[in-house]
């Protein structure tokens, strides 16, 4: 067992390379991964599969030798409203979307893992035994959640995330899977940070899909972050209207989150929007001819996009994983809900955009995106 000092050392380490906490845990079976399989047998992961790996609910078959695991949390809440700000811009005229705050900048996973790689070279320097490292943002077969919360970084909210009382949840996490035998954060007597959740059901009440089953369970199969990410196929019939104008991710659980509320906010770089400038080479192309955002994006833009675009413009975005064909399903979506109608100014030039991709041989796009001409008109 290595000293505490070390373990502070590691937390230092982690905050020097621009992580926001840190906390080390031993790699246990913690009462919540005991749920995972009876989760999974309810069919709530949907196509989801990489979920399934036994791994995932027991972090001691998730690495051979593995003792420790280094958990660290990088705040990504850049300054813009909420999705469920009210005073949010709504232009009929122009239909936005909504991308998930934590894809608006770069790849948070190319980001955070270029962090943790660094850190795993310190601990290299310090620890001079032989020892495995290995450092995951979200491609491991772990639940970093659940050892985030044993870590001391925070507690399980009922809208399943974690969350932390200086923080609120806006943040990633990426972890270090370890050999080395690290004395955890949490003392020996040491209890994980209090539920402060209390009586609140904000985010179980604003869910536009009803994706709580109860409180702290939830249907992914009926979470729009699922609907516009991992689902390959239609959108159900009946989460088509409460989608909303969602093209990628949703925020609103954690929008409505009173712990968000004061959460500080980020000037990190990599995590603004992405702004495309306007170019003059660009007329007459689909790549933007004016100035473009990330943040409420143009239907009319992404519509607009080829999959040559796509590649280009979501090259080092976390929106690729959506690929071309998801995020022109999403925005066929959201134009169905946006409310455009004959008559108002961008109407005529939205609508021939769509009826490129109702005549595709994709048989989901072209559906969509007659769904989207059937209730613009
Ligand atoms: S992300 Fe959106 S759809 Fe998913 S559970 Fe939260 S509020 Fe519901
Ligand atoms: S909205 Fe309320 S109930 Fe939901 S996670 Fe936040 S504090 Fe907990």
């Amino acid at each position: 067992m290595m000293l505490l000092a070390d373990t502070l050392w590691i937390v230092d380490q982690a905050k020097i390379l621009g992580f926001d906490l840190c906390g080390l845990v031993r790699a246990e079976k913690f009462p919540e991964l005991e749920q995972m399989p009876d989760w999974l047998a309810r069919g709530y992961a949907g196509e989801m599969k990489y979920l399934e790996d036994p791994r995932r609910s027991d972090p001691q078959t998730a690495m051979p030798g593995i003792r420790s695991v280094i958990v660290c949390l990088l705040n990504y809440n850049t300054e813009r409203p909420l999705s469920s700000d009210p005073a949010l811009p709504i232009e009929y005229s122009k239909p936005t979307g909504w991308i998930s705050r934590y894809a608006w900048g770069d790849d948070y996973h190319d980001v955070l893992r270029e962090r943790l790689d660094a850190l795993v070279e310190s601990l290299r320097e310090r620890f001079t035994e032989p020892f495995e490292a290995r450092a995951y943002v979200d491609t491991g077969p772990i639940q970093e959640r659940v050892l985030a919360k044993y870590a001391g970084l925070g507690w399980l909210g009922k809208n399943t995330l974690l969350l932390n009382q200086m923080l609120g949840s806006f943040f990633f996490l990426g972890v270090i899977l370890t050999t080395l035998d690290l004395e955890p954060t949490l003392g020996e007597n040491e209890l994980p940070p209090p539920d402060l959740c209390g009586s609140c059901r904000r985010c179980l009440d604003a869910c536009p899909t009803q994706a709580f089953v109860e409180p702290y369970v939830m249907d992914a199969r009926k979470c729009i972050s699922y609907l516009t990410i991992e689902l390959r196929g239609s959108i159900p019939e009946e989460f088509r209207e409460p989608m909303g104008n969602h093209v990628f991710g949703c925020d609103i659980c954690q929008d409505v989150c009173p712990w968000n509320r004061r959460a500080p906010i980020v000037s990190t770089p990599q995590f603004q929007p992405r702004v495309f400038p306007a170019r003059e080479e660009n007329r007459g192309t689909s790549l933007p001819p004016q100035e473009e955002s990330l943040y409420l994006p143009r239907l009319e833009w992404l519509l607009g996009l080829s999959e040559v675009d796509f590649r280009e413009l979501f090259r080092g975005s976390a929106v690729k994983r959506a690929k071309w064909r998801g995020l022109m399903r999403n925005a066929c979506m959201a134009l169905g809900n946006s409310g455009l109608r004959p008559g108002m100014t961008d109407h005529g030039r939205i609508r021939s955009l769509v009826e490129r991709l109702a005549v595709s041989e994709d048989q989901v796009l072209a559906e969509s995106a007659r769904w989207a001409l059937s209730r613009i008109q």
